[in-house]
């Protein structure tokens, strides 16, 4: 087991990232908070986790870009030292829109974002975790969505099948880097009381939805953030390849 903590949060500088960013640095961990383009959302973050005394810093990375992301894994490799956990979680969402009205620029600029930038934390992450490189173990959780079960039909089917691949990434990962001290598992929350809803064209699309849910009101980030710790902590220590839906029984 990788006993050192260094934890690197995608898109941590709003919503789910940053409430998970805030949780793994109050349990002592190193966290690197990475954004895309919101400074001003990471750097506030990073000054309420150092007044409270936590450790952190911010990296600028578009996780899209492979040459992005190797920056910023050898940053913390040089700042921190090597990963311990990975929490994939940077994602976009594009305005509400039937299938048939999709352009192939908007189709691939979700994958990009939601997809490959996954793909190539893992890649690295593995690097540094896994055993048959010489590492001592680690832990990814990928945020996922429930709209891998939904497939979202008229508002984002684009988006809903990025997260189908974001539960099979997890399901192939875990199982090819099981012997090699990593753990792979992944979440997938309900409707979340956060900006990403703004991106999709309906900033109040959770009031609106929320009678449809069982327990009959949104999520909140920092309620997703501790399933998230919850898995990436040796508390679940014998779990690996598994989903954890956090929808409101949704
Ligand atoms: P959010 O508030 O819109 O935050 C998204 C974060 O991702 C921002 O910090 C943004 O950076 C970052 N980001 C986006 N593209 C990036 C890129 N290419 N490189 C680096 N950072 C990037 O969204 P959220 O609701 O917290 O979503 C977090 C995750 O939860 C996503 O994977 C989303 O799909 C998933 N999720 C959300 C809900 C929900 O209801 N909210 C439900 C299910 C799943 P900047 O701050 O720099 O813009």
């Amino acid at each position: 087991m990788n006993k050192s903590k260094v934890a690197i949060v995608t898109g941590g500088g709003r919503g789910i990232g940053a409430a998970t960013a805030q949780l793994f640095a109050s349990k002592g961990y190193s966290v690197c908070i990475n954004y895309k383009s919101n400074a001003e959302a990471a750097d506030a973050l990073a000054e309420q986790i150092t007044a409270s005394g936590g450790k952190c810093m911010t990296v600028q990375a578009d996780v899209s870009s492979e040459a992005d992301v190797v920056r910023m894994f050898a940053t913390v490799d040089k700042e921190f030292g090597p990963v311990s956990i990975l929490v994939n979680n940077a994602g976009i969402l594009k305005k509400q829109s039937r299938l048939d009205e999709m352009t192939a620029d908007r189709i691939n600029s979700i994958l990009i974002n939601n997809v490959t930038s996954y793909f190539l934390c893992c890649r690295e992450a593995v690097k540094r975790m896994s055993t048959r490189y010489g590492g001592v173990g680690g832990v990814i959780v990928n945020v996922s969505s429930g709209a891998s079960r939904s497939g979202s039909p008229n508002e984002y089917i684009d988006y809903a099948a990025s997260k189908g691949a974001v539960d099979t990434l997890t399901k192939g990962l875990s199982l090819e880097v099981a012997a090699e001290g990593i753990r792979v598992n992944c979440v997938r929350p309900g409707l979340i009381h956060t900006d990403m809803h703004a991106d999709g064209g309906e900033p109040e699309r959770v009031e609106r939805l929320k009678s449809i849910i069982p327990l009959q009101r949104g999520g909140e980030p920092e309620e997703v953030a501790e399933a998230i710790y919850w898995l990436a902590s040796e508390k679940s220590s014998f779990s690996t390849g598994n989903y954890l839906d956090l929808a409101g029984g949704l």
